[in-house]
């Protein structure tokens, strides 16, 4: 086993996890195909947790990061990490300066991606979509900027193959990325068996691990335009609009809620 001292923080989402492909998957946590994506999810964070301990990090926490924040499965937890779940809470609740690596687990390309599986930008109900300095983002680039804005480098990616392109274009060659499946629709893909994408990011872990001396924090000079655009329904049943928000922010902990 590799000797190392790392510290190593997991934001998770569900749609970019191995097997999921459907919005029933991600949305009702009362419906069975939930409760199989939740354990979807558990796995991809077993193998991920795993892989990190091999390489040789001391400390991993993991924060559940899709919807409400309460996808995890307590009895499918891999010793080697503690669990930040349940809400509210802020995002990036735990994560501090003293981490010398983020791994995004299970995320997904932003909204409008063609061959994104499940694709969106913080909210598929009203169809949000994020710009900052004029270039539209997703929840790499959000969760990336966040991290960043404590010195936190971005070491690897998970997802579908639309992800892993996304991540490199904001993040650059340095992050590692684990496709769990390739896109061909929204709600249409083609699936990696499960112990295929397990392996690959236990091997992936290893090799985010070598990769932190390279992989830089994701800055933008502040202040940074940003702007949201989703859309809203009018007082006449069934009409919709586009409705735009627009602020200068210095704050990064508000790229989101601006
Ligand atoms: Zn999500």
């Amino acid at each position: 086993m590799a000797e190392g001292n790392w510290k190593i923080y997991v934001a998770t989402d569900l749609e970019g996890a191995s097997g999921v492909f459907r919005f029933a998957q991600t949305r009702d946590i009362t419906s069975p195909l939930y409760v199989q994506a939740m354990e979807y999810l558990m796995g991809d964070i077993a193998a991920l947790v795993r892989g990190l301990r091999e390489a040789g990090a001391s400390r991993v926490v993991v924060a559940d990061g899709h919807g409400r924040g309460d996808n995890f499965i307590p009895h499918l937890m891999e010793p080697g990490a503690t669990y930040i779940t349940g809400g509210p809470r802020k995002p990036g609740e735990g994560l501090d300066r003293s981490f010398d690596g983020i791994v995004l687990l299970g995320y997904h390309a932003m909204k409008g991606t063609a061959d994104g599986v499940l694709n969106h930008t913080q909210s598929s109900m009203v169809e949000m979509r994020y710009w900052y300095n004029d270039r539209e983002s997703g929840e790499i680039a959000a969760t990336s900027l966040i991290a960043g804005g404590l010195g936190v480098p971005v070491i690897m990616v998970t997802g579908d193959v639309a992800t892993c392109r996304e991540a490199r274009e904001f993040l650059g060659r340095n992050v590692v990325t684990v496709a769990t499946k390739r896109g061909i629709g929204r709600e249409a893909a083609e699936l990696y068996p499960l112990q295929e994408t397990r392996e690959a990011i236990f091997e992936g872990a290893g090799k985010a691990i070598e990769a932190i001396g390279r992989c830089r924090p994701f800055k933008l000079p502040a202040p940074i335009r940003c702007k949201r655009e989703w859309i809203e329904r009018t007082e006449r049943p069934s009409e919709t609009r586009i409705a735009v928000r627009e602020s200068s922010v210095r704050d990064i902990k508000k790229i989101l809620d601006f």
